[in-house]
């Protein structure tokens, strides 16, 4: 079996009754083999995700959110607040990052949120401990009260291998509203005094980090790259794996620096475990690169470990090097990209299908910072211009956009490209706004782009010499989906 094998039925043995999503590389094909086995649905966003795994664990059950790297960055909130506002019934956040970056807008790591929120966090090394990380983690959240985070990639989902499945477990923590009697800062105290020395003592003590002892030099790994770091590295190399990774197991991590002479940091994708410590080799360093680890990069840096900086000419990667991603020749809204990039305006656009569009010879996109954030973005040009957002990133967040730009009397023509699916990520449905958007922006057209349509090019530009909000409603039907 695989990695995605192993969480659904580390899900199913702990009990869980509700996980909630958002779809995208690499956990959309984990979800839908969970929504095969368990209660669950793709949520709008991530934050929105969270506060209804949130709202089962206040009510006894306990919930799961799957989510991809950049989605942490929009679940933050909740899961920042949570900690001290404590949980009941353990909640597991299993976010999955991008190393290498394949489909994503960035390479960020997400055990960083294991810091800035003060929660665990598990780095799985392969199937197995896959599903002892979630089996122990929906303990772990009860006991701490608090959401633990599970960082996955896309190797380690694909990768094959065994496990063995326990006896099912079921929530043993209710939801206290005793807490309601303290204040914000003595909620934080109380987080500190009980519930962060259990985080600490779990992971000083958890046998999913192991240690083989064999030589002066060692390496620290964590995640996946373990499982590399296992194939390659030579018999005379200590090796201490990291599974449960915040909050660091300070005590066995700084004796095993102070027991060899010279220590590599393995890890993706950020120097997280490197910065923590003093005395090491890593990314910070040179002897690693940032990002995916492969084999030969464990070998090479084991080959310059007696220099104390390496110095790597970083070449960043150039889309023609890489070659763009095409848009389909089929896509419907080939002729509206043609029609906006003529009008000479800036556009704003999103992460979804429109980003193709951002790439020569289109070259359409001035900028798009994030899922949602078409809107917004457009709403700070100094002029007007167009946002180009996709339907389920108007649902995502560009909505919020909307609102703020009615409310703060902005100048943008909306262009919502409007094919009922999000596209970028698999297909899946996406909720329709028309009513919402129609009744509250007084301009608002629907274009249908499978039937004759106006001249484009001088629709847009009526719409961009008007005061005010404008949107136009691009009804395409995606051939892919
Ligand atoms: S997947 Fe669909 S919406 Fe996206 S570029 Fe292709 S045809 Fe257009």
């Amino acid at each position: 079996m695989n990695g995605i094998d192993a969480i659904v039925f580390a899900l199913i043995d702990s009990n869980v009754k509700s996980v909630t999503g958002v779809p995208g590389f690499p956990i959309t094909k984990l979800m839908e083999k969970v929504r095969e086995k368990i209660g669950s649905e793709w949520s709008v966003n991530e934050k929105v995700a969270l506060e209804i795994a949130l709202g089962s664990s206040v009510c006894g059950e306990r919930s799961a959110v799957i989510t991809k790297h950049v989605g942490m960055n929009v679940l933050a909130d909740p899961l920042v607040s949570s900690t001290t506002h404590t949980i009941g019934a353990g909640v597991v956040v299993i976010a999955g990052d991008d190393p290498g970056i394949e489909k994503s807008q960035n390479e960020q790591d997400s055990r960083f949120y294991g810091l800035l929120a003060e929660v665990p966090v598990f780095d799985p090394v392969n199937p197995g401990t896959a599903y002892q990380c979630i089996i122990e983690a929906f303990v772990l959240s009860e006991k701490t009260s608090a959401p633990v985070i599970i960082r996955l990639t896309d190797r380690l989902l694909q990768t094959a291998g065994d496990f063995s499945r326990g006896s099912t477990s079921s929530p043993m923590a209710g939801f206290d509203k005793k807490m309601w009697h303290i204040t914000m800062k003595g909620k934080h105290q109380l987080f500190h005094k009980t519930s962060y020395p259990l985080m600490c003592e779990y992971s000083g003590g958890s046998l999913l980090n192991t240690i083989k002892k064999r030589g002066r030099i060692g390496i620290i790994s964590s995640g996946f790259p373990s499982y590399i770091v296992d194939s390659v590295v030579p018999d005379d190399v200590s090796h201490l794996s990291l599974v449960a990774v915040n909050p660091l197991p300070m005590e066995l991590v700084t004796s095993f620096i102070d027991e060899h002479e010279r220590v590599l940091v393995v890890e993706e994708t950020e120097p997280v475990i490197e910065k923590q410590v003093t005395g090491v080799f890593g990314k910070l360093t040179g002897h690693m690169p940032y990002g995916k680890v492969e084999e030969g990069d464990i070998r090479k840096a084991l080959d310059n470990i007696g220099k104390n900086v390496i110095s790597n000419e970083i070449i960043p990667q150039t889309i023609e090097q890489r070659g763009a991603r095409p848009i389909c020749d089929n896509c419907p809204y080939l002729p509206l990209y043609d029609a906006v990039k003529e009008t000479g305006v800036p556009v704003a656009g999103d992460v979804g299908c429109v980003i193709l569009a951002s790439a020569p010879p289109l070259s359409l996109i001035d900028a798009a910072f994030s899922l949602g954030g078409a809107i917004s973005t457009a709403s700070g040009f100094y002029r007007k211009g167009i946002a180009l957002i996709g339907d389920f990133a108007l649902a995502h967040s560009g909505i919020n956009g909307l609102v703020n730009a009615v409310h703060n009397r902005h100048d943008v023509v909306v262009v919502v490209l409007q094919n009922e699916v999000s596209a970028m990520t698999g297909g899946q449905p996406v909720p329709d706004l028309t009513g919402l958007v129609s009744s509250y922006i007084g301009d608002t057209q629907i274009l249908d782009l499978e039937k004759p349509v106006p001249d484009l090019k001088k629709l847009l530009a009526e719409k961009l010499k008007k005061k005010g909000m404008s949107v136009i409603l691009a009804r395409g039907k995606c051939p892919v989906y």
